[in-house]
């Protein structure tokens, strides 16, 4: 007996339950892979296996909705493997420990994976399922999402028949996407020059910061310790003498960072001026951020006495002038939808050394593909200003919102019927597979849902049970419905 067999609907918790018994972080996805491939074997479905692992299969019409338009359901097969500090736990070889709480599957000390696991269970299930009427349904599971959507960025979608996907990749019930932005990663290096200088070494902190992921709360405007950090160093280089020894900031170009740490090396006998400039730097700071970031500090540890490799003075001054001026956070607000951000950008790692000079790694964001081109090259112009180098990776497509959408339109309607209120349509800042998709099928008409989750990405995940059940139902009926059906119904109202 499985933890969750006797909940309803029941197929879509069984399979939802084998999917958390293989384990299938990203990067780990071969066994999860080979599991969906044997799902479509053993019930006769076509279905394709590319080199990347992604897999496809298809239901055709069942009887009496052959002329109806065909149906792209869509999920990733990939989940954030994360657990609670200091469990020993083997995510790539051990299956998830579920637990059922009130209304919330949860995985004991580890993330559940209901992101984008519960999207697979439901295809399943929709495809094992007989007795379920429905157009030409394609499922269409890729890997590799949540690392860079590397599945989605080289499958081939050309054997297709549908111009209609439904994406369940979205945590909130009620909320039906309809764009997303589109992105890339900017790495920027700019190589100064090292002199060796004595002097006494002082560690430098910035921190406390709350941080974020740069997609979903880049509007909060929230402080950037590597930025600060430039701007620190800006106005220490002109007080005093100062050399930069070594900097290290944030976790990933996508996640705002909360702390940046900074070796520099001051004269013997600076030691007040440097207090005195930091206490009063760090009061400003904080007073700029007191309501965003009312938990920012500025630390500073006195080191050893020595002589060291280091960019020194008006060479730090110089490099600081750059890395304190580069653009950061919300450069334009959408006045299509009311609150998006449109464009934006994060200075999300930073590394400085003595002997490679900066690295700095921006996250860029646009829903409008010619802004974001727009601020990449504004930022590689700067740094070629600067005397430095940039490359862009990671490019991917936005989702544009579409105003005409008639899928979104036949889902509003039923929404409606089925619930007597409208569902909220939104466009997010962050990136989903859909863009890269949507490149790849001419004029998608695309939606993208999903039920209520918790926490994505941590160990605290948790997916609703109740919400789980209403969206199935929910995309029973829909797929049941011809198009027009609803509008007839209305009409004879
Ligand atoms: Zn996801």
């Amino acid at each position: 007996m499985g933890v969750l067999s006797g909940l309803q609907p029941e197929r879509v918790f069984h399979y939802f339950e084998e999917i958390c018994g293989i384990p299938h972080g990203s990067g780990h996805v071969e066994a999860i892979s080979d599991y969906l491939v044997e799902f479509a074997k053993r019930r006769g479905l076509p279905w394709i296996r590319d080199e990347a692992g992604n897999v496809i299969f298809i239901k055709e019409a069942s009887p009496g909705y052959e002329g109806e338009a065909a149906v792209i359901l869509q999920g990733h097969m990939d989940m954030v493997a994360v657990s609670e500090p200091g469990l020993a736990v083997d995510m790539t070889r051990e299956p998830l420990r579920l637990a059922v709480e009130g209304d919330r599957i949860r995985a004991l000390g580890t993330s559940l994976g209901g992101d984008d696991g519960i999207a697979v269970a439901y295809m399943l299930a929709l495809f094992e399922d007989g007795s379920l009427k429905h157009p030409r349904l394609e499922a269409v599971i890729t890997v590799d999402e949540e690392v860079g959507m590397d599945g989605a960025r080289v499958i081939d979608l050309s054997m297709l028949q549908g111009r209609r996907m439904i994406n369940l990749d979205s945590e909130e019930e009620g909320i039906f996407l309809a764009g997303c932005a589109g992105g890339a990663r900017i790495r920027c290096h700019l190589g100064t020059p090292a002199s060796e200088h004595g002097g006494r070494i002082w560690q430098v902190t910035l921190g406390g910061l709350k941080g974020g992921h740069s997609g979903g709360e880049i509007h909060r405007e929230r402080g950037n310790s590597n930025l600060l950090m430039g701007r620190f160093l800006r106005g220490l280089s002109r007080e005093l003498e100062t050399g930069l020894l070594s900097c290290e900031g944030g976790m990933a170009d996508n996640a705002i960072p909360r702390e940046s740490v900074a070796r520099i090396l001051v004269p013997e006998g600076a030691e007040e001026n440097l207090r005195a400039f930091a206490a009063a730097w760090e009061k400003e700071a904080g007073a700029e951020l007191a309501s965003r970031d009312p938990g920012f500090f500025l630390r500073l540890e006195r080191g050893e006495a020595e002589r060291a490799l280091c960019l020194w003075g008006e060479e730090l001054d110089r490099c600081a002038a750059y890395w304190s001026s580069l653009p950061n956070g919300v450069q334009a607000m959408s006045q299509d939808i009311e609150g998006l951000v449109e464009t934006s950008l994060n200075l999300g790692v930073l590394h400085f050394s003595a002997r490679e000079g900066l690295e700095a790694d921006f996250s860029v964001r646009s829903s409008i593909e010619s802004a974001k081109r727009a601020l990449l090259d504004k930022v590689g112009a700067l740094t070629e200003l600067a005397g430095g180098t940039c490359r862009v990776e990671g490019d991917y497509p936005g989702w544009a919102y579409r105003v005409h959408s008639p899928l979104r339109e036949k889902m509003t309607a039923l929404y409606e019927e089925m619930y007597g209120r409208k569902p909220r349509i939104e466009a997010i800042h962050a990136g989903l597979e859909c863009g890269l998709l949507a490149a790849k099928i001419p004029d998608l008409d695309c939606v993208s849902m999903g039920p209520d989750m918790r926490d994505i990405h941590t160990a605290q995940e948790t997916l609703s049970i109740s919400s789980t059940a209403r969206v199935w139902e929910y995309l029973v009926r829909l797929l049941e419905q011809k198009d027009g059906e609803i509008l007839q119904e209305r009409r004879r109202l």
